[in-house]
């Protein structure tokens, strides 16, 4: 048995009406970029490739420039994402996966080294490129969760307090 069955609808405008009119404006101001946001990075058909002079993985507690894992730890100054895939190239031409590198992290990078989206294809070029470790959570910024570069941040301006300390600590 329904319930207007047993109570007929007052007179006046519905709550549903009312809710559904609320949820449509609510939609209305959510963005493209917003919906971006809210869900995990695409990852579209087209590849992303990068080329930077310096590719560090980030933890809380270090920071350690990205190598090739075969014996002569090569300098890497390029990696890509295909896909399910990443990948990183060292000075020597060596091609491989590398556990700390996986291409939603690698992503969620060059968009923070480019300020572009995450689902950016094709080849790029960046300074620096800070890819956060897989021990920490996927969308953390390297600046916040690791120590050293917290530290960079905060300027000893206005820290005469330290600045001496540091003076002392050289005699
Ligand atoms: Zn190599």
């Amino acid at each position: 048995m329904l319930c207007d069955d047993v109570e007929p609808l007052a007179p006046g405008p519905s709550a549903m009406r009312g809710a559904a009119l609320r949820l449509a404006q609510f939609l209305s101001t959510y963005s493209a970029d917003a919906r971006q946001e809210a869900t995990a990075p695409t990852v579209e058909d087209g590849p992303l490739a990068v080329k930077a002079s310096r590719i560090e993985i980030v933890t809380t507690g270090s920071i350690m420039p990205l190598q090739c894992p075969r014996q002569h730890a090569g300098r890497v100054r390029a990696v890509r994402a295909d896909g399910p895939r990443a990948t990183l190239e060292c000075e020597h031409g060596h091609v491989a996966e590398f556990w700390q590198l996986e291409p939603a992290r690698l992503r969620l990078a060059v968009a923070q080294a480019t300020a572009k989206r995450p689902s950016l294809q094709g080849t790029h070029q960046v300074a620096k490129l800070l890819i956060v470790s897989p021990d920490a959570p996927r969308h953390s910024d390297p600046h916040r969760i690791n120590r050293f570069l917290q530290a960079a941040g905060t300027p000893l301006v206005g820290r005469e307090d330290i600045v001496e300390q540091l003076g002392r600590l050289g005699q």
